[in-house]
């Protein structure tokens, strides 16, 4: 693989080997990262890169579309059937694109948004203030239950009867339970708002079923394509029917140019493995591997906000450790174990430093981990964080990581 790279460009080819090799050798615990599969890799470096085709299937702005046309098709008519709703763009280039793009085709700016709050694992698109986001509107947030760490809907409610925002937000990105999207319902119909989801992580186990769908109950759903769902580096607008035309049209040209055809190529493959039955087990063993990974901690002392997790991802709150997640973050980098510090409901430390990490099973799981790796997984952090970090323990946890990993090769030793 690789070998025009390698011949015209050796220092290029070097980091990209050796990005290979990182993602290899490590643990990779970032639980809104995954190992894409190689007929998306292929999909995603594909001739399509070369072609424009700003429009839609059948209205394009430029000839030769024709093919261009049918994979985007086929991306969409894939996608509506995973996730059973009436209309789908597949061209927003990220998240962050796709709930930006949803945000102005019905807002205008100064309109009021209801979103989870950043600390208790909102999104930054969701109205922080130094996203666009928080620049062009006016943001209310709801946040966890400090103790329990859950969201409180009754809170929620409360809030947005007060403030009857416009449009409210649902889905985060450190949550580890499920979110009750008809009971958001309710609270939109009692505010005359917008409801919308933005299923960035959960994007898997709603389309295998092992989260309930907020397709229902949502008059638009966003997600990433490349957290749970194993697809290319994207984004992807879900909506009602009667808002197909200002959603597409607020994609192209309202937000964005043409369209990454490569990428929506690369969709449609995953959208294809995401229809196969072994991506229902794939999913189902991310939640089992989840759950053991989360036994695994608190047998080690470790306590998680909400006290365990539904889905995906776990959120460890560290200060009873008496490390800080920024610590955490880099002694566990040291011993080749990949995880990110996140902030915890009402956290006492700054967000660059915050008390807790956030740890997912989707990477693991797509290598072939199973729940006995979780455990073992569960005790090397364990050691790495009760040493403090000390040399001789992450000069040992390192040899034994790379043990592991070898024995779970991501790519089939690709070179
Ligand atoms: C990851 C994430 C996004 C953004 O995705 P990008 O592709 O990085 O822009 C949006 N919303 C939520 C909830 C996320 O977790």
């Amino acid at each position: 693989m690789f070998e025009h790279l390698k011949k015209t460009d050796p220092e290029v080819f070097s980091c990209v080997m050796r990005e290979l090799d990182r993602q290899e050798r490590n643990i990779e615990l970032i639980a809104s990262e995954n190992f894409a599969s190689l007929s998306v890799l292929e999909a995603a470096s594909s001739f399509f890169t070369n072609k424009y085709a700003e429009g839609y299937p059948g209205k394009r702005y430029y000839g030769g579309c024709f093919v261009c046309d049918e994979i985007e098709n086929l991306a969409i008519s894939r996608c509506r059937e995973i996730f059973k709703c009436d209309h789908v763009n597949v061209q927003p280039l990220s998240g962050t694109q796709a709930n930006m793009a949803v945000f102005f085709a019905v807002l205008n700016p100064g309109d009021k948004i209801l979103s989870m709050g950043l600390p208790s694992g909102g999104h930054l698109s969701h109205g922080h203030p130094l996203s666009f986001s928080g620049r062009f509107f006016d943001v209310v947030s709801y946040e966890t239950d400090p103790e329990t760490g859950l969201i409180d809907y009754d809170e929620v409610e409360k809030i947005a009867l007060r403030h009857r925002p416009k449009l409210i937000l649902c889905g985060a990105s450190a949550y580890p339970r499920t979110i009750d999207f008809e009971r958001f319902r309710k609270i939109a119909d009692k505010t005359e708002s917008y409801l919308m989801a933005d299923i960035a992580h959960i994007a898997g186990l709603v389309a295998s079923g092992f989260h309930p769908s907020p397709v229902p109950h949502c008059d638009f759903v966003t997600t990433t394509t490349h957290k749970t769902l194993r697809g290319p580096r994207a984004g992807v607008i879900m909506c009602r029917r009667e808002y197909a035309t200002v959603i597409d049209r607020m994609v192209f040209p309202g937000i964005q140019g043409g369209p990454h055809m490569h990428i929506i190529a690369a969709k449609a493959v995953a959208f294809g493995e995401a229809q196969k039955p072994e991506f229902r087990i794939y999913q189902e063993r991310i939640l089992k591997n989840s759950r053991a990974l989360a036994q695994g901690l608190e047998k080690k002392g470790f306590r998680l906000v909400t006290g365990g997790t539904d889905n995906h991802l776990i959120l460890a709150d560290l200060r009873n450790k008496r490390v800080t997640g920024k610590q955490a973050q880099e002694m566990l980098e040291e011993s080749f174990i990949t995880v990110n510090k996140n902030s915890i409901p009402a956290d006492p430390e700054k967000p660059f430093v915050t008390s807790g990490i956030r740890l997912g099973t989707p990477a693991v799981t797509a290598r072939g981990m199973g729940e006995k790796e979780m455990y073992l997984i569960a005790d090397l952090i364990s050691r790495v964080l009760s040493s403090k970090g000390e040399k001789k323990t992450v000069s040992q946890v390192r040899s034994e990581v790379e043990v592991l990993t070898k024995k779970f090769p991501v790519y089939g030793g690709i070179k």
